[in-house]
């Protein structure tokens, strides 16, 4: 059975002290939260992640992801960070190819296969991030755009790899700007996502793999959006810095 999922990607956010006190006052909301298995992510910046790391989860449900890593093991990348700098610090999880990454600082589906791969050699688990930009839509590509992110970034891992492996569908159009793909086109897409897996893989890889819906999630609209059957879970961006805004999305999965 895959796992539901909400993650919190802080993104370039909060200052270590700011960390520290969203996780304390969302753990202590988590208490005596039955999260019936559901699993909490926060993702925040490099810098924070080893205070948060130490701050007392007292229910231990709270789990941290990195919000990027090198592809390299070590070397000569100043200001890069590598998985296993992560790995040795209690960061388990990393989130790849988030449309902020892609746009910003140039990360192509290549670059994000290299990524990928070298994050599950060092054990990580990943949270990959896609998603077609507005004009795609419109044009009716947006189909196409996701089937070949997928394609380029993580058809090359073996069927094995995908445990390790979440989705986070993110049309770029919805993210940040208030403007959320409806509860149906969600579906849609989802449903599309784990029809190309089924067919490039077999029809339980696409059934085990949680893909997430990111893009303006809210307390309003989660209901609606984690209501549908190819929908696990969300990664939340500026919903996710409020504990009380993250809480009632994680009570609406
Ligand atoms: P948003 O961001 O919830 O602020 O739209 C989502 C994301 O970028 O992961």
């Amino acid at each position: 059975m895959r796992k539901k999922i909400v993650a919190g990607n802080w993104k370039m956010n909060l200052t270590s002290v700011q960390s520290e006190d969203l996780v304390a006052v969302l753990s202590e909301k988590l208490e005596n939260f039955n999260n019936n298995g559901k699993r909490i992510i926060v993702a925040p910046t490099f810098v924070n992640l080893v205070p948060v790391v130490a701050c007392d989860d007292r229910n231990a449900m709270i789990e941290v992801a990195a919000q990027n890593m090198h592809q390299a093991s070590s070397g000569a990348f100043t200001g890069e960070i590598a998985a296993n700098m992560l790995q040795t610090i209690g960061v388990p999880n990393v989130i790849l190819g988030h449309s902020e990454r892609r746009a910003y600082f140039g990360e192509t589906d290549a670059l994000l296969a290299e990524k990928v791969e070298v994050a599950l050699e060092h054990n990580m688990q990943v949270i990959f991030c896609f998603g077609e930009e507005l004009e795609d839509r419109k044009s009716n590509k947006h189909f196409d755009v996701v089937e070949s992110q997928l394609k380029n970034a993580l058809f090359q891992l073996p069927a094995s790899a995908w445990d390790d492996i979440v989705l986070a569908y993110e049309p770029v159009w919805a993210i940040g700007t208030g403007e959320t793909a409806s509860p149906e086109q969600a579906q849609e897409m989802h449903e599309f996502i784990r029809k190309t897996i089924a067919e490039a893989y077999s029809a339980e890889v696409a059934d085990e793999v949680s893909i997430l819906y990111g893009g303006s999630v809210k307390p309003a609209n989660a209901k609606e959006i984690f209501s549908k059957p190819d929908v696990d879970g969300g990664l939340i961006g500026g919903a996710s810095l409020k504990a009380d805004d993250f809480f009632a999305i994680i009570d609406a999965m």
